[in-house]
């Protein structure tokens, strides 16, 4: 696997002594219980300015790096709320899209206690790629992403039967990296693969390639973007009914359209890139902002954009711009926030696509991955150090979590290894397709 190193030797994110660095409180009744104490600490802290919360995060943070030595490793994805991103960067930590992610266990032996500070897939996909030695951490279980929880295996598997019985093994499942372990390693035993925003076109043209009619799995929005690229006609294309509505029974008139489909799409999708509108993007072109937008968003309204691709791709676009550029993008509310504060120091300005004037609509962070905050970061490093880490915050593969009760389920070993053989099939054929070697 190729070797990525996310973090910039400059600081990506600003700080700034007078910019305080966090989000709205959480509530104390939302902390599990052991995180209770940092919380409170926290919450009577005088300011949330950068030198006020250093000072007080430093009492977990150097502690921990002082116990763990080189063997610590602190990751945080770009959407992270309450700049978390911002923290983690200044203790040394990486911040990178869900795919980079993926692969820094894998990629640094030497990291033996990895945490993470954004949402349960991208913790579990580290975990799935993890060497035996390492263990996977996540600073709040009930992060989750709401794409994914709507595409849980219970949800997925029953269908994924129904079209494996129905099509036998010219069926192939992609699963787009926001997905549980559990249906990463469908795509795997079904001579699929996983893919990220970056490279859908190129898995689904791959498996088309091969002679496979394709299971998408689970964002529509990502999948009829990702037919459009590849030309496929609209009657190629089946969109499954919003897991929301219940139970997916296929009629005899869908089995009809389904036979005809060459991509079959799950119906979940982001409920922050979903509010992108076509008149949004006319609104901010129209004053001379180039818009940029993530493909998690609607067809129509990518079409009407000026780019389109992934995190990494929005932020290297907005790291290209030359001074006096007007950027809107169109993804989650912190990443362009800290692109608005990055940009005004180099002359660029940026706006949120859904942040019109006059509008009601805003554009929205992503809610479940700020759940994690800088009590959840001290508080799992202070207890890690002190080996009282709660058992729930430990992510192995495999693992299904209820964010809602906080239950979980694990597979029992044997099953749990077999789970990470299948799933890493599915990555490293994305691996293989990326690097032209499928
Ligand atoms: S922004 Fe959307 S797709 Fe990304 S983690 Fe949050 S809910 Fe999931």
């Amino acid at each position: 696997m190729r070797t990525e190193t996310p973090s910039s030797p400059t600081p990506r994110f600003l700080l700034q002594p007078e910019l305080p660095v966090c989000q709205t409180d959480l509530p104390l009744d939302w902390y599990q219980e052991e995180f209770k104490p940092y919380a409170e600490e926290y919450l009577a802290l005088p300011n949330r300015r950068p030198e006020t919360l250093f000072r007080w995060l430093d009492g977990y943070v150097k502690p921990a790096q002082a116990h763990f030595g080189d063997g610590l490793l602190l990751l945080a994805h770009f959407y992270m709320g309450g700049e978390i991103v911002k923290l983690v960067e200044h203790y040394g930590g990486a911040v990178a899209d869900s795919y980079q992610l993926a692969l820094q266990a894998r990629n640094r032996p030497e990291k033996r206690v990895i945490v993470e500070s954004a949402v349960h897939f991208m913790a579990e996909a580290i975990a799935i790629l993890a060497h035996p030695e390492q263990s996977v951490w996540i600073t709040n279980p009930k992060a989750g992403c709401t794409m994914e929880m709507l595409a849980k295996d219970y949800m997925v598997l029953p269908v994924a039967d129904q079209l494996v019985e129905r099509y036998g093994d010219t069926l192939a499942t992609v699963a787009y990296m926001n997905t549980s372990g559990r249906l990463k390693a469908l795509a795997g035993r079904t001579g699929g693969a996983v893919c990220t925003s970056s490279n859908a076109h190129q898995v689904v043209a791959w498996a088309q390639k091969c002679g496979r009619r394709v299971f998408f799995v689970p964002d529509e929005h990502l999948g009829r973007n990702t037919a459009h690229k590849l030309g496929l006609a609209p009657e190629r294309v089946f969109a499954l009914p919003d897991p929301r509505r219940g139970q997916i029974v296929l009629s005899a008139l869908d089995l009809e359209r389904l036979d005809r489909a060459e991509l079959i799409l799950w119906g979940s999708s982001c409920g922050v890139h979903t509010i992108f509108t076509p008149a949004m993007v006319r609104h901010w072109q129209a004053r001379g902002y180039r818009v940029l937008i993530h493909p998690e968003s609607p067809l129509e309204t990518v079409l009407a954009s000026d780019g389109a691709g992934s995190t990494n791709y929005l932020w290297s676009e907005f790291e290209r711009a030359p001074r006096g550029a007007k950027l809107a993008i169109g993804t989650e509310g912190h990443f362009v926030r800290n692109a608005h504060q990055q940009g005004a120091a180099r002359g660029i300005e940026v706006v949120h696509l859904a942040e019109i004037p006059g509008s009601t609509l805003g554009g929205c962070g992503c809610a479940t991955m700020s759940r994690n905050d800088p009590p959840h970061l001290a508080g799992m490093l202070d207890l890690l150090r002190q080996g009282r880490a709660p058992e729930i915050n430990r992510v192995l593969a495999g693992d299904v979590m209820n964010e809602l009760t906080m239950g979980r389920e694990r597979l029992p070993e044997s099953e749990r290894l077999e789970l990470v053989r299948e799933a890493r099939v599915a990555m490293e054929r994305m691996i293989a397709v990326v690097e032209g070697r499928a």
